[in-house]
């Protein structure tokens, strides 16, 4: 097969090719063409402005091209497919960055190459994407389906934000609450007790700007339960799930979680009760267990307190209490998952591989959610204390099927079903994609 080579995006905005030139990535090792794959429909390519394409000639000897000629390229993956290398690019002289392009925008810049005139992204289908491409959200179906809920039910805050969020920044799981399919959103929390250097709700570094805005009220139990239950009842493969993108940490209100968990299961056993969380309050967990919960996912970066703090920077609590939350809701028979903040060269980093086996053991986590971290390298990277050589991520998704065989791994949370013992079971048996 012949050797990926670079390509480029011109100043007027075109998809340019330098055949002369290997394609690399962010550290500069060229790209295999084992580790790419045809760019995948939904993908959406992007130039990052101010960043100068990076290739290598035949002698092996690196060549940035002017900025004149372009900058380098990427592409933000669908979901259901893991970027396995971040694009290799040259910082442009100061002079040279276009204005508001210091830091680049909250995106999952994967790398590209050319070959035999198609584009490539380095990347592994790791889940079924249908549920979530663009096309299963028709806008206009969504914006008479949001209309005539709303006329409905005009008082509940609860769905007028996620109206909000389902027309305004597309959001699925807000969707599908109008859509009454799948998983459906509830946020309930304005504040966090974490303060997380890539949080998309709210932004602490300068110059940058969330890219989406934060819940300002915290919902009623009824507001709640009157969606949930809505949702539970009519949606096929419901899942009720707090912990959203546009809120802060769900468990800092877990008294009107608990209290509408009661609510919903009082009504209705359908469906799945979910929460997304930082997993920072272990008794908390424990009360939601008691009320109802069927599946916990806990956000993290790394099995690494260093790691873990450099990026979290977490307000009175520790990586411990994460661990301790997730073997709180295993005992308590609830299907446990981590959300696994991916940056390449991270999670795969030996040292973090390793640590990241004994967590996952210890915790007798279930599924492992590969999430691809949306982020500008030149904001991450600085802040992270160092780590060993990387394994490359297929080879960390093979170590972690290697070392964990019950271990699900994907993209998504899933539907469950009460097992033996109230034990809640993947509702579907888990195809095994990668
Ligand atoms: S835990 Fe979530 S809401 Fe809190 S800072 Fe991190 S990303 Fe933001």
């Amino acid at each position: 097969m012949s050797q990926p080579y670079l390509l480029y995006v011109t100043p007027d905005g075109a998809i340019a090719e330098a055949r002369d030139l290997a394609a690399v990535d962010y550290e500069g090792q060229p790209l295999d063409p084992a580790d790419l794959l045809p760019l995948p429909a939904g993908a959406t390519v992007a130039m990052m402005p101010g960043r100068r394409a990076v290739g290598r000639d035949n002698a092996g000897a690196r060549v940035a091209l002017p900025a004149q000629a372009g900058w380098a390229i990427s592409a933000f993956l669908p979901i259901g497919y893991t970027r396995t290398r971040v694009p290799g690019y040259q910082m442009a002289d100061p002079a040279e960055i276009p204005a508001n392009a210091e830091t680049l925008p909250f995106f999952g810049y994967t790398a590209l190459a050319g070959l035999d005139g198609a584009i490539y992204a380095a990347a592994v289908p790791t889940d079924d994407p249908a549920r979530w491409h663009p096309d299963a959200f028709d806008p206009r179906q969504l914006e008479r389906r949001v209309r005539r809920r709303l006329l409905a039910e005009p008082e509940n805050r609860v769905l007028a934000h996620h109206a909000h969020c389902a027309l305004d920044y597309q959001c699925p799981t807000a969707s599908n609450v109008f859509f009454e399919r799948w998983e459906g959103a509830v946020a309930v929390a304005g504040g966090c007790n974490a303060r997380c250097v890539g949080c998309i709700s709210k932004q602490e570094e300068d110059g940058l700007v969330s890219p989406q805005d934060r819940l300002a009220f915290v919902p009623t139990i009824d507001e709640i339960v009157a969606v949930g239950v809505r949702h539970l009842t009519h949606a096929p493969d419901a899942i009720f799930s707090f912990g959203q993108g546009c809120e802060g940490e769900p468990l800092l209100q877990w008294h009107t979680i608990a209290g509408a968990i009661q609510g919903m299961r009082a009504q209705t056993a359908m469906g799945t009760i979910n929460i997304n969380t930082n997993a920072s309050n272990p008794r908390a967990v424990a009360r939601l267990c008691a009320a109802g919960l069927d599946t916990l996912r806990a956000s993290t970066i790394s099995a690494r307190p260093a790691t873990y703090d450099a990026y979290y920077r977490p307000i009175g609590y520790t990586l411990d209490h994460v661990k301790r939350s997730l073997i709180v809701a295993r005992e308590a028979g609830i299907y446990t998952s981590i959300n696994l903040l991916l940056y390449p060269g991270l999670a795969d980093a030996e040292d973090e591989a390793a640590a990241w086996i004994a967590f996952l053991r210890d915790t007798g986590t279930r599924l492992v959610q590969l999430r691809n971290l949306n982020i500008d390298p030149e904001l991450l990277l600085p802040k992270l204390p160092p780590r060993g050589p990387a394994l490359g991520l297929r080879a960390f998704i093979a170590l972690l099927r290697r070392e964990l065989p019950d271990l699900h791994i994907g993209n998504f949370s899933v539907p469950v079903r009460q097992g033996p013992d109230g034990v809640r079971l993947p509702a579907h048996p888990r195809g095994v994609v990668a």
